[in-house]
């Protein structure tokens, strides 16, 4: 029977006269709670792609965690009634057969006939052997977790700590013990050796033997089906694990989360170097001094010939075989955040970066960054197989972005010269001892480095920031394939020149160089770091040398944070991501050549125009995704570019978006088409500038700052028309006409003042509200800018958010290069959406979504209340309307003229004072 054809729990149960399926939840949930969990669970039962959306403040991670485990344990049960049947019809069909009561038909069915019956015997026997293999896991973790518990009551107790260390303690302080013992002394210096890439003999090695070569020495355990949930910070996956630990199946679900080595990392030596890459460097060069170099067939690629000498920086005393299986276990047996993985690391002595990532198979579901989940090599380095398993990624409404973003990577000119400056001196000193196809690809890669510098109309052999472009800096865009002719690597074969730099870990050997000789010989200029490289990250954590030891190396001092040089030294490892982003199809992406007047400040950048490329993995091997977030809306951006075009049929795709807790008077969402003197508000590049539409904006502000109690937060397009705005108003006396009701803040441009000014504007706002000021304010102000620092992550709730105001619509600026090569693209590439092309679709979907997510900061709970303000005459039109979430759009007032639209206002808030509510 095939997915469509089976009918699911639910409408079984339905059929059945089961009635409707039944959420476990820590409280009697709310029906559009209800409503969410019954469409989540028919999206997964039935292996659908479901678009959800539930405004903030409707319990959606709750509802997401107990609608999807229900379903995930309904899952297992009805796997587990399949497997008894099958393996009683298997029994009664051997019992017939030593019985003699079967036919044996002619040869040829007889030929059949036994080997039907082999093959049901063989699924059988597999199947019963991961019976068995389940009921002698969970035996051994309910054994720990019981362990667990009565050491808990012990403590509570207040018992002995002697008690305490029998058992799980006395067993690791017996390893330490023993691994204490094998304690080599430390090295002296490294071996010049250790810098000089393996000898490199062929091209021809399968992807396979890489893989072979990441596995580890710890057991695999049964299939699980699994439910990966990825979000985009590690404080957002932090509260989703929090809602696990407080739901019903806090007990029952074994859940992991992965994070970076930044969050994880327990060695205080490499974790108090606090940057990520030096953190990444530096545990993977530990991991690298533990491990004897790969032994390879007589056809491998490797070849590792040389002795290698003593090595000075020892491996990682939290990495052995032993410590991360007990970690495992023990992370299988409790819900933990990161602050309690990172914990029991230590308690453990077993690092926690590894250890939830050899724990991956054992969970069912595991709660993970988008950066992993989005990229194929992270993913098969942390062990992740969707195959038949559920993906839910929250916090969705940026999703094609991220994956751009995740996949696009910039170099900058300083980058290139210092990489080319350090190629060629480690060639000089090694020339004598590389095997000529070593030799040949550093020297493709002197080459290419040289070419790209040209490009950006620089020379390697001077320092790039004494390098001065004539003009003032262009910006032109190249096809990929443009790109590597104008820079004469047509001839280059990318695929085997990627491949090389893979396994002949060409910028790890050239970090080690540069670290032993910069003092004497390498001249280093410092880059500048580069902007949105996620690749590069990726790079770092991919490493093939994330994998288990042969054996434990003893825990010795490390030179680890006495260099932060280390963080500077690995421009070839940034061109890498270049370079495998220059593999993607031609059409799949463009290079944006950025000139400055500093060569060291131009940079070459790969845009990814197609998110689908690196998207098709994940919906063709999991079961069932579902994208979810606060505000979804507008969604053809996710059906076209994510799953329409990677092959989804429109009928796969569920489109669920549930109205808000708040009764429907706690919402006056409103668009205004004219202000108080009836000028037409048109904030249209042509028109926003000129002063009488700004001293009308000034004079709306004014009125609703009378009547709008607590705080008002006014958002624009831009930080440049805010400032402009502002000073106009500074100047015209608008600023002062505000601030007799109003204290005014501005959001800042740098991050690190957010948190001061919000504090001063919640503070002012508390003293307003609870009637302590004399000066006659009513509350505060905010300016806000769009896709800022304060439009995203932050709640204005209750008192600090009564009115949204929205000022115009925040397009992005049509003659942006990459904007247009993206709209083009999509023109080119994707069907008409409404009749509208995709690119003008697309252009107005990212407008939409950062209105959505700006005005989604007010209303935050179910007693919470605010109005909107959306000041443009484009918002009445109804392809704009369209794209706002349901429950603001259902409330939508359009209003012609200001008068009506402040008595609404006014009526609101009056409607909300406290003796109004009694
Ligand atoms: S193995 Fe773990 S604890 Fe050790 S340095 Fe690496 S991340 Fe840190």
């Amino acid at each position: 029977m095939n997915e469509s054809e089976r009918k699911t729990d639910m409408e079984e149960k339905q059929d059945e006269g089961e009635g409707p399926v039944k959420f476990p939840f820590p409280f009697p949930p709310y029906p559009i709670q209800e409503d969410f969990m019954k469409h989540l669970y028919e999206a997964l039962d039935g292996g659908k792609i479901g678009i959800f959306e539930s405004p903030t403040g409707t319990g959606k991670s709750l509802s997401l965690i107990c609608g999807a485990l229900k379903w995930l344990t309904d899952h297992e049960k009805q796997k587990q009634v399949e497997l008894e049947a099958l393996m009683e019809q298997q029994q009664s069909e051997a019992h017939e057969q030593s019985n003699g009561t079967t036919q044996s038909s002619g040869a040829p069915d007889w030929v059949m006939e036994f080997e039907s019956k082999r093959d049901q015997m063989e699924k059988t026997t597999k199947l019963m052997e991961e019976r068995e293999k389940k009921l002698k896991r969970e035996a051994k973790l309910d054994k720990l977790k019981n362990d667990l518990r009565q050491r808990s009551s012990f403590k509570r107790k207040r018992l002995s700590t002697t008690d305490e260390t029998v058992g799980l303690d006395k067993e690791l302080d017996d390893k330490d013990k023993r691994q204490g013992a094998g304690d080599a002394p430390p090295g002296e210096e490294d071996d010049v050796d250790d810098h000089l890439v393996a000898d490199y003999h062929s091209d021809g090695d399968s992807a396979e033997s890489e893989e072979d070569e990441e596995k580890d020495e710890i057991d695999e355990p049964e299939e699980i089906t699994k439910i990966f949930y990825c979000s985009r910070t590690h404080s957002q996956l932090s509260q989703f694990v929090h809602e696990v630990q407080k739901s019903p199946y806090h007990d029952d679900v074994k859940v992991v989360t992965l994070g970076s080595r930044q969050n994880l990392c327990i060695n205080e030596a490499v974790k108090k170097l606090r940057s990520m890459t030096l953190i990444n460097d530096r545990c993977l060069e530990m991991q690298s001094k533990k491990k004897p170099a790969a032994k390879k067939d007589d056809d491998s690629t490797t070849k590792p010939k040389r002795k290698r000498s003593k090595q000075s920086l020892k491996a990682c005393p939290h990495f052995s075989q032993g410590q991360l299986s007990l970690y495992k276990d023990r992370v299988a047996v409790e819900v933990m955040d990161m602050e309690q993985l990172g914990k029991v690391g230590k308690e453990l002595k077993a690092c926690p970066y590894y250890g939830t990532r050899y724990a991956v198979p054992n969970a069912q579901l595991v709660v993970l960054p988008y950066n992993i989940l989005l990229h194929k090599s992270t993913r098969k380095a942390c062990r992740i197989n969707l195959k038949g398993n559920i993906v839910i990624i929250d916090e969705a409404h940026n999703l094609i972005e991220t994956i751009c973003n995740v996949h696009s990577v910039e170099v900058t000119g300083a980058q290139l010269c210092r990489a080319h400056s350090q190629l060629s001196q480690y060639m000089q000193k090694f020339k004598s001892r590389l095997l000529a196809k070593n030799l040949m690809y550093i020297k493709q890669l002197l080459q290419i480095l040289s070419s790209w510098v040209r490009q950006l109309g620089g020379r390697t052999d001077s320092a790039p920031d004494s390098q001065k472009l004539s003009g003032s800096g262009s910006t032109s865009v190249f096809t990929i394939n443009n790109f590597l002719f104008e820079t004469q690597m047509d001839n280059i074969n990318l695929f085997k020149l990627q491949r090389y730099c893979q396994k002949s870990q060409i910028s790890r050997k050239l970090n080690g160089f540069v670290e032993r000789y910069q003092p004497l010989s390498v001249k280093v200029h410092q880059p500048e770091k580069p902007k949105g490289s996620g690749m590069t990250q990726f790079l770092h954590q991919i490493s093939k040398r994330d994998q288990a030891p042969s054996q434990n190396q003893p825990p010795t001092p490390d030179k680890s944070g006495d260099d932060e040089t280390h963080v500077f030294s690995s421009p070839l490892m940034h061109i890498e991501g270049f370079l495998l982003a220059l593999t993607n199809a031609n059409k799949d992406g463009r290079v944006v050549v950025n000139k400055k007047e500093l060569v060291s400040q131009c940079s070459l950048r790969f845009q990814l125009l197609n998110p689908a490329v690196h998207f098709t993995d994940v919906v063709k091997e999991a079961r069932a995704i579902i994208v979810a977030g606060g505000t979804m809306q507008p969604v053809e951006d996710f059906k076209h570019q994510l799953f329409v075009c990677t092959g989804v049929q429109p009928e796969r795709i569920l489109e669920f978006s549930c109205g808000h807790v708040i009764p429907p008077e706690h919402l006056l969402p409103i668009s205004l088409s004219k202000g108080p003197t009836g000028l037409e508000l048109d904030f249209t590049y042509q028109h926003r500038d000129l002063p009488q539409m700004m001293d009308e904006v000034g004079r709306i502000l004014v009125n609703i700052s009378n009547i709008v109690p607590g705080g008002v937060v006014c958002f624009f397009p831009s930080y440049d028309y805010e400032k402009q705005i502002y000073q106009y108003w500074e100047s015209h006396g608008v600023l002062t006409r505000l601030g007799h009701r109003k204290k005014i803040y501005r959001e800042p441009r740098k991050a690190n003042q957010v948190d001061q000014v919000l504090g001063q504007y919640s503070a002012t706002i508390e003293k307003a509200c609870s009637g302590c000021t004399l000066s006659g304010l009513n509350g505060a102000m905010l300016f806000c800018v769009v896709g800022g620092k304060m439009s995203e992550g932050i709640n204005f709730s209750d008192n600090l958010g009564r009115c949204i105001v929205m000022v115009g619509l925040p397009y992005a600026n049509i003659k942006s290069p990459e904007l247009k090569e993206k709209m083009d693209y999509l023109n080119a590439n994707m069907p008409q959406i409404n009749g509208r092309s995709a690119g003008q679709v697309h252009y107005d979907n990212l407008c939409m979504k950062a209105v959505n997510q700006s005005i989604g900061r007010a209303i935050r709970h179910k007693g919470d209340y605010a109005s909107m303000l959306l000041l443009d005459h484009r918002y009445t039109r109804p392809s704009i309307r369209s794209k706002l979430p349901a429950w603001i759009s259902e409330r939508l007032q359009v209003a012609s003229r200001f008068g009506p639209a402040f008595a609404s206002i006014n009526k609101f808030f009056v409607d909300k004072r406290p003796d109004k509510l009694e």
